[in-house]
């Protein structure tokens, strides 16, 4: 092929490349191809354009962004859902106007945006465009809900003991930490059990450790049934040794609770055992936390109440002895009949 030939053919191709390129037509069948919902607004934030996906997205949701996009504002509708507490609409409409103002050439915010029958979460990107000494804000809406549940996923793991399927002390830590400011704050009693299972090293040699596997989960399923409110927890503190939380709980209650317990562990028929029973020793511990006081001095009375439960002859439940009018109304030490 001669190099004119070549020349001829490559000019035809440029010239057909940017015809199509240059087509309103082809550039809004590109936009409108993109998974991410787009829009487009003006300074006064009045939207001057949507991609198909910001359309579907509205249909199937119901907003009134589908037919009429043309008449919101999309400032506006930040600063109603602002108006209305909501944190994401704060943020929003602060990094919006940032972007408008020449404040910040890039604003991003990962949201929440659930449907009554799933969870969502998006990410926003909002990024300055100038066009004929206009201003105007491109903002885009990325899904980001796989990612979400695969990190939510990761933390629920690192809260989680591996075996007995309880919270792990990490996890304890936190919500024992946040369960006695709030206790603190309102003036309300916290108490907390140590729970240690008796002769566990002895379960273990002469029924393999396969078996005690096996009581833990059981103990740990049984202990769930004990923790049932919001400021409820039990967890695995270590080897054979749990926690039991229960805020706004006083010592009477809980030790109504842990007695029901010590019962139904005493119910539970665990085949492998070849008819020997699984016994507890538990330390009770209550306080109404004072501005003197910290978590770890409750940790502390629990411990030794278990310990004198253990010196005491095990399978049973001791309430340490406090200051509180709530629990020195209790007997010091009462073992399970
Ligand atoms: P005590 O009544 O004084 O509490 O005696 P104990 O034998 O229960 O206590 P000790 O501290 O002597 O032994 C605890 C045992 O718990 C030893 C350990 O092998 C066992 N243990 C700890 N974690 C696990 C576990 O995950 N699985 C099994 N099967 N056993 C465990
Ligand atoms: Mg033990
Ligand atoms: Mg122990």
């Amino acid at each position: 092929m001669k190099t004119y030939h070549l020349l001829l053919i490559l000019h035809k191709w440029y010239w057909l490349g940017n015809n199509v390129v240059e087509s309103k037509e082809f550039l809004k069948l590109i936009l409108d191809s993109i998974s991410e919902h787009i829009v487009v607004i003006n300074e006064l934030g009045d939207i001057i354009f949507v991609n198909r996906s910001w359309q579907t997205f509205g249909q199937d949701n119901n907003c009134s962004c589908d037919v009429q996009w043309r008449q919101q504002n999309y400032l506006a509708i930040c600063e109603s859902a602002a108006k209305q507490g909501d944190e994401f609409g704060i943020k929003a409409l602060a990094g919006l106007q940032k972007v408008i103002n020449n404040q910040q050439q890039e604003y991003y915010l990962e949201y929440p945006c659930h449907s009554d029958t799933e969870s969502r979460w998006f990410l926003m990107r909002a990024v300055p465009l100038e066009y004929q000494s206009q201003r105007y804000v491109v903002i885009s809406h990325l899904n980001i809900t796989e990612r979400m549940r695969a990190e939510q996923q990761l933390k629920m793991l690192a809260h989680i003991d591996g075996l007995t399927q309880l919270a792990n002390r990490r996890h304890f830590d936190n919500f024992f930490e946040q369960e006695w400011s709030r206790c603190l704050r309102l003036k309300q009693p916290i108490s907390i059990a140590m729970i240690d299972l008796d002769h566990f090293k002895l379960l273990n040699d002469n029924f393999g450790h396969l078996v005690g596997d096996i009581c833990l989960k059981s103990l740990a399923n049984l202990l769930t049934q004990f923790a049932r409110r919001p400021s409820d927890l039990c967890a695995r503190y270590g080897g054979e040794e749990f926690v039991l939380v229960l805020g706004n709980t006083h010592s009477e209650q809980a030790y109504q609770l842990l007695s029901r317990f010590m019962t139904q562990l005493t119910e539970l028929h665990i085949e492998e055992l070849h008819n020997q029973q699984l016994t507890v020793s538990i330390g009770l511990a209550t306080l109404v936390p004072g501005f003197l006081d910290n978590a770890t001095t409750l940790i502390d009375m629990a411990d030794k109440a278990l310990y004198q439960a253990k010196e005491t002859g095990r399978n049973k439940l001791v309430v340490a002895q406090t200051q509180t009018d709530i629990v020195s109304k209790m007997p010091l030490t009462r073992g399970i009949e």
